[in-house]
């Protein structure tokens, strides 16, 4: 029986998610670092906001920080019920979620990796994709609760499998974001109308989200509006990356993906969201994508 759900990390991602918990559970505890950002929440979505220790005892705890190292951290300092599910939203590195669901089976505790696509609107509309790693048995009792954000919950295999499918979907969404970037600077400098060659692409083979909603609402648009910030996308393209070298695979266009993605530094990283690296491309060519 699942009595009671804390949600640790309201963040850009969790801020939304863990609103959706008040429909499938009556006791929902919230947890911030900054702590005025759970009280906040609370005012809001009628969670409840706890400490970090009291947040560690519900029988599912969920996590969305920006890294495997952050959780890793938390877990280290933390005193955890038996037979209690961690359910770790963030999307993290493989090897960590192997080692942290060996380590707390000793105690009796179940974790999960299960991180998220969507975007920010998708956690806020509760329609996100969750992919989940880790005991079956553990992903049966925590599914009914995850499926409050979600629209699909998908098991793929033992621990960190769910982290490796995240980080080559994210690759994936760097790669078409770079190429369609590519391909809309040779038609700009065509004297392509660039809206146009989008309606084309978007009706044609070549689409994809990003073609259909990134370039458009932030690029072409100029806004490029922060709801995802490189740095966290830099993060994952080095965890597939990392998942390449381990595995001694050849994988040239990734190799090169990351390169491109890494010619902003992590500070200035932080600061904008994942689309502004196209300003990149666009300083390299002299021409601006509008
Ligand atoms: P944000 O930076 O918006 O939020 C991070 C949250 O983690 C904040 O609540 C922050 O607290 C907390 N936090 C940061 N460091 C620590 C720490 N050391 N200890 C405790 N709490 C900490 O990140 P997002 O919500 O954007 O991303 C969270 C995860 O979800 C990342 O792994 C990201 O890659 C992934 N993700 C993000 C998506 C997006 O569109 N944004 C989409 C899908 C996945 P505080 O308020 O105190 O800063």
């Amino acid at each position: 029986m699942i009595q009671s759900v804390s949600f640790i990390g309201l963040g850009a991602m969790g801020w939304h998610m863990a609103s959706h918990l008040t429909q499938v559970c009556s006791q929902v505890y919230v947890w911030n670092r900054t702590f005025a950002k759970a009280k906040q929440h609370e005012q809001t979505f009628g969670t409840q906001a706890v400490d970090l220790t009291q947040a560690l005892q519900a029988d599912i705890i969920f996590s969305c920080l920006p890294t495997s190292q952050d959780v890793e951290n938390l877990i280290a300092d933390s005193q955890l019920k038996q037979g209690c599910i961690w359910v770790d939203c963030t999307s993290g590195v493989p090897e960590t979620a192997r080692k942290l669901s060996q380590q707390l089976k000793l105690n009796g505790v179940d974790y999960l990796d299960a991180p998220v696509s969507g975007q920010t609107i998708g956690a806020e509309r509760g329609t996100l994709t969750v992919m989940v790693g880790g005991d079956e048995s553990a992903f049966k009792r925590a599914k009914p609760i995850i499926q409050a954000f979600a629209n699909l919950v998908e098991y793929v295999g033992e621990s960190g499998a769910a982290f490796a499918v995240k980080a080559i979907n994210n690759t994936l969404m760097a790669t078409h974001l770079w190429a369609l970037a590519e391909g809309l600077s040779i038609l700009k400098s065509q004297g392509v109308n660039l809206h146009s060659a989008m309606n084309c692409i978007n009706h044609s083979s070549g689409k994809s989200n990003i073609s259909e909603h990134i370039m458009m609402q932030r690029v072409l648009s100029r806004k490029f509006e922060k709801t995802f910030a490189l740095d966290l996308l830099q993060k994952d393209i080095g965890i597939a990356l990392n998942l390449v070298t381990q595995n001694n695979l050849e994988l040239p266009a990734f190799s090169l993906i990351q390169q491109q993605f890494n010619q902003v530094s992590k500070p200035d990283a932080q600061q904008v969201d994942f689309s502004a690296i196209i300003k990149i491309l666009e300083q390299q060519n002299q021409l601006e994508l509008c």
